[in-house]
C-alpha cells in the first residue's frame, strides 16, 4: 500500500513570527500521526527557518520552484544544490502558476525536474488542465502531454525518485474541488500511462490531489484507490485545517 502524503504550498505567503506559530503547533501535532507523510513547500526566504523548526520533527520540507542549471549568471534564481543546503527533500516544479503566469513550457519543466532530481530532491511534478480544455474533452492529451516531457526526457524509471500531483486549474484557489470521481478518472489514467511503460513504478507512484482540498472534503478524496495524498494551498495556512487534512490521510 502506497503511504500518503499530505504537501502544504505556502505559495507567496508567511511572515516569520506567523510561520514560527504554524509550524511548531504543525510540528507537535504531527509527531502523533505516525500513518502519514507530511511537507511544506516554503518561499526561499523561510527555509532556513523551517530547517531550523521542523529539523527534528515528523514533518518535512520543500522549495515551490529551482532552476534548471546547477549555477551560473541567472540572476534572482535558485539552484537545487541551495535548496539541498536548507534540508530541503521536496521541491514543486510546473506548479500551474508557473506554467501560467512565467510561461513555464513542459520542456522546461522537465529540466527543472532533472536538476533537483541530479541534487537529490524528490520533485513534485504538478499537471492539470485549465476549465476550457475540461469542458473542450482535452483533460487526458493536456495531463499526458505534461508527464510525458518528463517521460521524454529522463524516461518512466525517473518517476520511482518522484512524486505527481494532479491539479485541475480550474479547482486551484477556487473552492471548487473536482469530485473524487472525477479525480480518480484522471489518477487512474496517469498511473495506466506510466503502467504502459514500467508497472513496477506505476504501482509505487505517489499521485497528489491537489484543488481547494479542506477539511471538510479531504476524506472522501482520499478515499478513492488512486488518490495518494494531497498538495494543499490556501489550508495548508491554517493549522488545524493542515492538521485535519493530514489526519484524513492517515493509513
Ligand atoms: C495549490 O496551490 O497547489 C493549491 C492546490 O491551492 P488550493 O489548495 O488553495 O486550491
Amino acid at each position: 500500500m502506497r503511504r500518503k502524503l499530505v504537501a502544504g504550498n505556502w505559495k507567496m505567503h508567511g511572515a516569520l513570527a506567523r510561520n514560527q506559530a504554524l509550524l511548531s503547533v504543525v510540528a507537535g501535532r504531527m509527531a502523533q500521526m505516525p500513518g502519514v507523510d507530511c511537507a511544506v513547500c516554503v518561499p526561499f526566504p523561510y527555509l532556513a527557518q523551517t530547517q531550523h523548526l521542523l529539523r527534528d520533527s515528523a514533518v518535512q520540507w520543500g522549495a515551490q520552484d529551482v532552476h534548471q542549471q546547477a549555477e551560473g549568471a541567472y540572476t534572482g534564481e535558485v539552484a537545487a544544490s541551495m535548496l539541498c543546503d536548507f534540508g530541503c527533500r521536496y521541491v514543486l516544479v510546473g506548479h500551474s502558476e508557473r506554467r501560467s503566469l512565467y510561461g513555464e513550457s513542459s520542456q522546461l519543466v522537465a529540466e527543472k525536474f532533472a536538476a533537483a532530481q541530479k541534487a537529490g530532491l524528490l520533485p513534485i511534478l504538478c499537471i492539470g488542465e485549465t476549465l476550457s480544455q475540461r469542458e473542450s474533452g482535452a483533460t487526458e492529451v493536456v495531463v499526458a502531454e505534461q508527464l510525458d516531457a518528463v517521460i521524454k526526457l529522463l524516461g518512466a524509471r525517473s518517476l520511482r525518485d518522484a512524486v505527481l500531483a494532479y491539479e485541475p486549474v480550474w479547482a486551484i484557489g477556487t473552492g471548487k474541488t473536482a469530485s473524487p470521481a472525477q479525480a480518480q478518472a484522471v489518477h487512474a489514467f496517469i498511473r495506466q500511462r506510466v503502467a504502459g511503460l514500467d508497472a513496477d513504478v506505476a504501482q509505487g507512484l505517489r499521485i497528489l490531489y491537489g484543488g481547494s482540498v479542506k477539511a471538510a472534503n479531504a476524506a472522501e478524496l482520499f478515499a478513492v484507490p488512486d488518490i495518494d495524498g494531497g498538495l494543499i494551498g490556501g489550508a495548508s495556512l491554517v493549522a488545524d485545517e493542515f492538521l485535519a487534512i493530514c489526519n484524513a490521510g492517515q493509513n
